[in-house]
């Protein structure tokens, strides 16, 4: 078994996937746990190596080569380069552009951009997150003059919040835990309170600003503490603020300014997904962090369905069809 702890830098991956056969075998590994491979077809274990490297299903007769169903499907770049611009998009806190990648790993700059937008798609694919404990919630605008919104709220107080001209996003954060952030369609009470019980437990203490869309709270059984940001209250009794997720917003834009220009609402999901998952993998080393996304390249499913996907409704949808380990956790 490959060991990832050793990638410690771009040049040892590279030293590493030398060949395709390794980079197969590597792939091989971090699909099948057990080392038998599974036909993707039918399902079944039996399944045996051809002179040729792809594997002969002895059930259904189909074959078929290690990567059908995961991100690699049919592609004409060599798979090293794959795993060299995962390892850059690992390890760079801030993320990397498709001019940084084109140069690393030597493709143009179409291919790094398809490389970036696939691989991003990988991030959609979360394991189970719950948020427990002291959660807090906000949301923010992205796009038009109303980025700051610290100073739009000041000026406009709570209501009027226009998306015609800008992307809400809705987050929320687990105060020293992770961060759940996508984009919405609206801000009003009955789009965005769904998502908070699917994805904050009951009983948890959620603390938001003044804005009327957080009132339901309390009555959908949690404790609800907020600061009133329209009166410049930014912090009451020491432990009642959003400055957690208010970091994560800073951070998010900082990024998206200085890393990526500007988005493209069609695309605006992936950014957060990106974000996300680097906040809550902060703690973790770049070497963990590859082989976390090793891991979900390899995972068999029909990726072109996550690409496609930029709303909430999509996502949630996606991940009942896909994950049923994360809805089994939250049902249990
Ligand atoms: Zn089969």
């Amino acid at each position: 078994m490959i060991d990832f702890a050793q990638f410690d830098s771009l040049l040892q991956v590279a030293d590493y996937f030398t060949t395709n056969d390794i980079c197969k075998q590597t792939i091989a590994e971090a699909r099948w746990a057990d080392g038998e491979a599974v036909c993707p077809y039918c399902g079944k274990k039996h399944c045996k190596m051809g002179k040729d490297g792809r594997y002969l299903c002895k059930d259904c007769r189909r074959k078929f080569n290690v990567t059908v169903g995961t991100i690699f499907e049919n592609t004409k770049l060599p798979l090293r380069k794959w795993f060299m611009a995962m390892y850059l998009i690992s390890s760079h806190k801030k993320g990397v552009s498709s001019l940084q990648i084109m140069r690393d790993v030597n493709v143009t700059q179409k291919t790094a951009w398809f490389l970036l937008h696939k691989i991003r798609g990988l991030y959609g694919i979360t394991d189970a997150i719950a948020l427990d404990g002291e959660v807090e919630m906000d949301e923010m605008y992205l796009g038009g003059r109303e980025i700051n919104k610290h100073e739009s709220k000041k000026t406009e107080g709570t209501q009027g919040r226009s998306t015609k001209t800008k992307t809400p996003i809705f987050g929320m954060i687990q105060r020293g835990g992770n961060v759940v952030a996508m984009k919405v369609d609206d801000t009003k009470g009955a789009t965005l309170m769904p998502i908070v019980s699917q994805f904050v437990e009951q009983g948890a203490t959620t603390y938001t600003d003044e804005a009327n869309i957080y009132h339901k709270l309390s009555e959908n059984g949690y404790e609800h503490l907020f600061v009133n940001h329209s009166q410049r209250e930014y912090v009451r009794a020491n432990d009642i603020h959003t400055n957690g997720i208010e970091g994560f917003w800073a951070h998010f834009k900082r990024v998206i300014f200085s890393t990526y220009h500007c988005v493209s609402k069609d695309y605006v999901q992936r950014y957060i997904d990106e974000q996300a998952y680097r906040w809550n993998t902060r703690k973790m080393s770049a070497s963990y962090r590859f082989e976390d996304m090793f891991k979900k390249a390899a995972k068999s499913f029909d990726y072109t369905d996550v690409l496609s996907l930029s709303s909430v409704v999509d996502v949630v949808a996606w991940k009942t069809k896909h994950d049923s380990y994360y809805w089994a956790g939250k049902v249990a």
